[in-house]
């Protein structure tokens, strides 16, 4: 068995300390070192869980030596955590030159998962979740910002991105310059904090909500844009758009709707409007 130490990739609470797990605990009481992105924040959530554990600062941009310090440690078999100020480390925080690294020497690397806010934002939004993309911050200038809608404007995915209070009015303006005020969307604030919000469920109602009340601009955020929905005629199924097509020639519009519709399943509502599309 390798006598090599573990690297922990330690997820902490992004807002309710209560999110911190019980294995994450353990193992940070555990560690021979915690590598924290900024010691004095960090000092503050291993003071309250009474963890005395030895603290080093690990930023990515940490020079060659902190990066070959903390690789010398886990060769001489020492355990190491990393942590960064909040939520998962390397979700654009701190980390990924040091996980490189230790891949690379053939260590291992042990995630323990927990509260990050793009899925804590995502999973309660109400929005399309089979795929998403998350970038990051959203672009701080606004030629930036929207090129970058427009990129997604077509997306499949769900758009998942971080925004400051600083920007978030003006981001939610370029947004809807690109995109509509109608897209679905919804804004994520404060989550796991006593002021938690979810604003949507359009980039427009984001808008009003902003502009009704300066608070809710406040505080930390993440911004999430669903797809553009697809054409309801695509959500047909080839046969029953087939027998459609047969009937609509034959028959009374809302006949051939209602038929298609005992036959296939799907709502004569829909039907009706692709047999209109069709006879059109
Ligand atoms: N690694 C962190 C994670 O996994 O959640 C994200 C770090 S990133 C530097 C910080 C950004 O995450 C904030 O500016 C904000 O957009 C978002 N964020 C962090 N905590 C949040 C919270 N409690 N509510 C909403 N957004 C949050």
């Amino acid at each position: 068995m390798s006598k090599d130490g573990v690297l922990y990739i330690v997820a902490t609470p992004i807002g309710n300390l209560d999110d911190l797990s019980v294995r994450a605990l353990a193992l940070l009481k555990q560690v021979d070192m915690i590598a924290a992105e900024d010691t004095r924040h960090s000092k503050r959530l291993l003071t309250h869980f009474g963890i005395d554990t030895r603290l080093t600062a690990y930023h990515d941009y940490s020079g060659e030596r902190q990066v070959q310090h903390l690789l010398d440690l886990l060769m001489q078999g020492q355990n190491i955590a990393l942590i960064s100020d909040a939520g998962t480390p390397l979700i654009s925080d701190p980390g990924y030159r040091l996980v490189r690294r230790v891949r690379e020497a053939g260590l291992n690397v042990v995630p323990v998962p927990g509260p990050s806010a793009p899925l804590a934002a995502l999973c309660a939004s109400g929005l399309p979740t089979d795929s998403f993309a998350f970038v990051g911050f959203s672009p701080a200038k606004s030629a930036a910002r929207k090129q970058f809608f427009s990129l997604h404007a077509a997306s499949e995915h769900t758009l998942v991105c971080f925004e400051s209070p600083h920007r978030i009015v003006a981001s939610i303006d370029d947004a809807i310059e690109v995109l509509g005020a109608k897209r679905q969307a919804v804004l994520a604030r404060e989550l796991t904090k006593t002021f938690e919000t979810f604003i949507g469920f359009s980039l427009g109602d984001i808008q009003q909500a902003l502009a009704d009340d300066a608070n809710q601009s406040r505080g930390e955020m993440v911004l999430m844009i669903a797809p553009e929905p697809k054409p309801e005629s695509s959500q047909l199924d080839a046969e029953a758009e087939r027998l459609l097509g047969l009937l609509v020639n034959e028959l009374p519009t809302k006949k051939a709707a209602a038929l298609v519709s005992e036959f296939s399943g799907v709502s004569k509502k829909l039907l009706y409007q692709r047999a209109l599309e069709l006879k059109a």
